[in-house]
């Protein structure tokens, strides 16, 4: 094996052997573009470290090789005394990872190249500077030395001069820092720092490969669901300079605004200065369209390469550089993250541009940036007081209790508050509180801070660099202009898409996207805004390429039209029980109690209408598609008044010796059909075979309903569908009592129905012998909720609120298996009853109407093996029918 690559020898595809940034860093190099020479230290070699403890043998032999090379081409060696090179080492997986070491500058410093590299710039001040930065880097990361003890030694020496700015310490000056760093890491590391270059560049690169198991980068792969074992590259690229005096700078840059998508010229420079300066807001960085005034032929050639990059990887790209006495050098790009709404955006310019066609595009975006495009906004009328405003830079309307520390954030949220975390600045240091937080809001840092780069990943709301709050995180409070003071606790909103900040809660109104898919906005209408003209046209990009169709979870009219506006082609689930609550329950309650025959069939002759309008409305409503209508499923004792309730009235009824037979049979009735586990008991057909009459009376309503649309010029799809069935015989004794009331029906109407017949497969039973099922069965519904808790042995009302965190925590799974389908477990089940439906009955028609019809990663799962629908909740069927199209690409 290979475990180095020269810059010249990878390229963009080669991610998940150089990460994301050697690989791009390839790229650029064999582009033309300007990129100091250097090496990639593979994954690979990573994985061997990370396994057995210790570095592949090879690897010693093959960076030298390649260091010297690297010396070679620069023509002078590492850490040379009289003309030392100088290296950066820099992590970079195939994700990009905040909580990672990062980077390390001017590796090859030393008591002696100092001077060296001071003569050879003509700047003592400069190579002293970038002495103090190597210790302090190193010194933070790779030693572990807590950084802070630099910065106030930092703060100590600028004080001492009665300066503000770092850039007016002298030469002198730092070189007293340098001695001053040297004892830091001596007293805090217990070892002196390194002097001899190679060790630097080794111990350097071995942190890097450690940074793959720090905590920080273990929580971030979690939340992002970054597999564990991909491990890091390292990147050992020769310096070039940025704080070689005011004709060198350095900056961060999008190639277009990763917030609107509109092209122009979005970045921070900052002038005589090195990386992290930009990041760390040291000082205050100018935009880059300043740039022009400053150096404008870099700005020229800057512009040209953005436009290269742009053109080559067809994409928004983020990219860092450095200006080294006038040249230009590129350090990094990639291709950059974006809201939500800009990713719509883009991808729809880049087919207008010409760069991609439609089934690009539909990589390009996600469901679930669908999903927070369709949250809701702040309302823009509602009468509150903005204290502020800061750079929106991650969208969403974000309510919560102000917090102004990592730690109070995630114990606050724990406890069930809603927080917003409110920093100076965020560092990866805050990462924990950034996911337990609603939103974060910050007073300095633009759309390259850390805070803003970390929630556009998370997907959520962020304002930062609202200036005028001055945040004072020791004593917890911030002050907004006029003085009013908030505290740790106060209520206040922020909004990501504005950038405003208010005291107290604001109330929401739609988002235009929903109001798009509700028909209240048109797309190519004089009020329709970009973002809904890009929805509309992904949204028939991914309609035109899908085969799975998408169908909605609805029992009633009004949630079926909504359903149908956004997009539905049908009902996948009417959940029947739905419509026996409320004043009717005191009807099903008469039925469950019926002593005689007489009783019972007199209730369920009452129920009959009822059932049957609730139909026609149905039919009516999604007239010309078809309708799944599901008979009776939950445990009849959901329709009886609670025991404990019920006992405490009789007793009292009792020791008051006051009438209550009707209590007394109501809990009589109670205790009768108490079960300890419900979920495994009379539900489903079995309760249409243990009630006479129950089953065949809702399939007369139906076959009623369906006969009558018809007669009104209608066009009803009715389909009747079986819950919880274990045997092929459960099926065909429902099936045959159902047979006979529909062809009475059509006896009696005239009228031919052609109701579908078909069941859920929803246990384990059904799933292993859906060979046999579907001998009875026009159609199966896979019912994943009720599948996941039985093949996983999870009670779905019990779980999530009892161990599920501490498995989330552990990483057994990265998300629930009753969110994301189970591909393993569940999914398999799924495939194979799939198949074995399909074998017994080629054109059976296979469903799914579980919760994960809606879900992004189930989604595609479902059209990989085969089904022909999926059936979610009316809200999330736009995002289904995107990651339809989507998962057909
Ligand atoms: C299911 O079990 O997946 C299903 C759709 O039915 P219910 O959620 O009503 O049990
Ligand atoms: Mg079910």
């Amino acid at each position: 094996v290979k475990y180095v690559y020269d810059f010249t020898e990878g390229n963009k595809d080669l991610k998940d052997l150089l990460g994301g940034k050697g690989a791009n860093l390839a790229e650029m190099t064999n582009l033309g573009l300007p990129v100091p020479p250097g090496f990639t230290i593979t994954t690979e070699a990573c994985k061997v470290y990370l396994d057995s403890g210790e570095e592949p043998a090879a690897l010693r032999d093959e960076v030298s090789a390649h260091l010297a090379a690297l010396e070679e081409q620069m023509g002078k060696k590492l850490g040379q005394p009289d003309n030392p090179l100088l290296v950066s080492v820099r992590s970079g997986a195939k994700f990009s990872m905040p909580g990672m070491m990062d980077t390390v500058l001017n590796i090859g410093l030393s008591d002696k190249s100092v001077q060296g590299l001071a003569e050879q710039a003509g700047d003592a001040r400069f190579a002293w500077d970038s002495y103090r930065r190597l210790i302090q880097m190193f010194g933070k990361t790779v030693l572990g030395v807590d950084g802070e003890l630099f910065e106030d030694a930092l703060e100590a020496a600028k004080a001492a001069k009665k300066v503000t700015v770092d850039t007016e310490l002298e030469a002198a000056d730092l070189k007293k820092l340098v001695t001053r760093f040297k004892k830091i890491v001596r007293t805090e590391a217990g070892r002196d720092f390194p002097q001899e270059p190679r060790e630097q560049m080794d111990l350097a690169v071995k942190a890097v490969f450690d940074s793959w198991n720090g905590d920080r980068a273990k929580l971030y792969r979690r939340q992002e669901r970054i597999p564990g074992d991909l491990g890091t590259a390292v990147n050992v690229c020769s310096m070039v300079f940025g704080n070689l005096g005011p004709d060198s700078g350095t900056g961060v840059a999008f190639t277009r605004d990763p917030a609107s998508g509109h092209q122009g010229v979005y970045g921070d420079y900052l002038q005589n200065a090195q990386g992290e300066d930009v990041v760390a807001g040291i000082r205050n960085t100018v935009p880059l369209a300043e740039l022009e005034q400053i150096d404008k032929k870099s700005y020229d050639q800057l512009m040209q390469i953005m436009e290269t990059l742009e053109n080559h990887y067809k994409d928004l790209c983020d990219i860092e550089f450095t200006i080294e006495r006038g040249q230009l050098w590129m350090l990094q790009t990639r291709v950059g993250k974006r809201t939500a709404g800009a990713a719509f955006r883009i991808a729809t310019q880049l087919v207008d541009q010409g760069l991609i066609d439609e089934t690009e595009a539909l990589q390009r975006v996600t469901g679930a940036q669908l999903a927070q495009l369709m949250f809701p906004r702040f309302d823009e009328a509602a009468k509150v007081e903005k204290v502020g405003r800061g750079i929106a830079a991650s969208p969403g309307a974000a309510v919560g209790k102000a917090v102004f520390d990592s730690y109070t954030a995630v114990k606050w949220s724990r406890s069930g508050e809603k927080v917003i975390l409110v920093r100076r600045e965020t560092n990866p240091d805050d990462l924990d509180g950034m996911i337990a937080a609603e939103g974060i809001l910050t007073s300095r840092g633009g759309k390259t801070s850390h805070a803003a780069v970390v929630a556009r990943g998370m997907g959520k709301t962020c304002v930062c660099g609202a200036e005028e709050l001055e945040v004072d995180t020791k004593r917890r409070r911030m002050t907004v202009p006029g003085g009013h003071v908030v505290e740790e606790g106060d209520v206040i909103s922020i909004d990501g898409s504005s950038g405003k900040v208010y005291l107290g809660e604001v109330p929401v109104v739609p988002s235009p996207v929903v109001e798009y898919f509700e028909g209240r906005m048109h797309a190519g209408a004089d009020d329709a805004d970009e973002l809904v003209e890009a929805v509309h046209r992904i949204m028939a990009f991914a309609d035109r390429k899908r085969r799975l169709r998408v169908r909605a979870n609805a029992d009633n009219a009004e949630d079926a039209l909504r359903a149908r506006r956004f997009g539905a082609q049908g009902i996948g689930l009417c959940r029947t029980e739905h419509m026996f609550l409320g004043d009717r329950r005191e009807q099903v309650e008469r039925l469950i109690l019926a002593d005689t025959q007489e009783e019972r069939e007199e209730s369920l002759k009452q129920l009959l209408p009822l059932q049957k309008k609730d139909f026609v409305e149905l039919f009516e409503a999604m007239d010309g598609l078809p309708v799944t209508v599901r008979l009776l499923d939950p445990p009849l004792h959901e329709f009886l008044p609670d025991i404990t309730e019920l006992s405490v009235r009789v007793a009292l009824a009792e020791s008051r010796q006051e009438s209550h037979e009707n209590d007394l049979r109501l809990l009589q009735a109670v205790h009768r059909l108490h079960e300890q586990n419900p979920m495994l008991g009379l539900r489903g057909v079995r309760l249409g075979l243990v009630i006479p009459g129950l089953f065949t009376m809702q399939v007369r309503a139906i076959a009623e309903a369906a006969a009558e649309r018809r007669n009104a010029k209608g066009d009803p799809r009715a389909e009747i569908m079986i819950p919880l069935v274990g045997t092929v015989q459960e099926l065909e004794i429902v099936r045959e009592e159902a047979d006979q009331v529909i062809a009475e029906v059509e006896a009696a109407t005239g009228v031919e129905l052609k109701l579908a017949i078909g069941t859920m497969i929803e246990l384990p039973r059904a799933a292993l012998t859906a060979g046999q099922i579907a001998e009875a069965a026009e159609f199966f519904s896979f019912g994943t909720n009720d599948l996941t808790q039985t093949v996983w042995g999870f009670s779905r009302d019990d779980v999530e609120a009892s161990f599920f965190t501490a498995y989330l925590e552990k990483g057994i799974f990265g998300v629930s298996p009753f969110e994301t389908i189970d591909r393993d477990g569940v999914g398999s089940l799924v495939k194979a009853a799939a198949e074995a439906g399909r074998r017994t009955r080629p054109d059976l028609k296979l469903g799914v109407c579980g919760e994960h019809g809606g879900d992004p990663e189930s989604v595609h799962f479902f059209h990989e093996v085969g089904l022909d629908y999926v059936s979610c909740s009316p809200f999330r069927i736009p995002v289904a029918r995107l990651e339809a199209g989507r998962a057909a690409t």
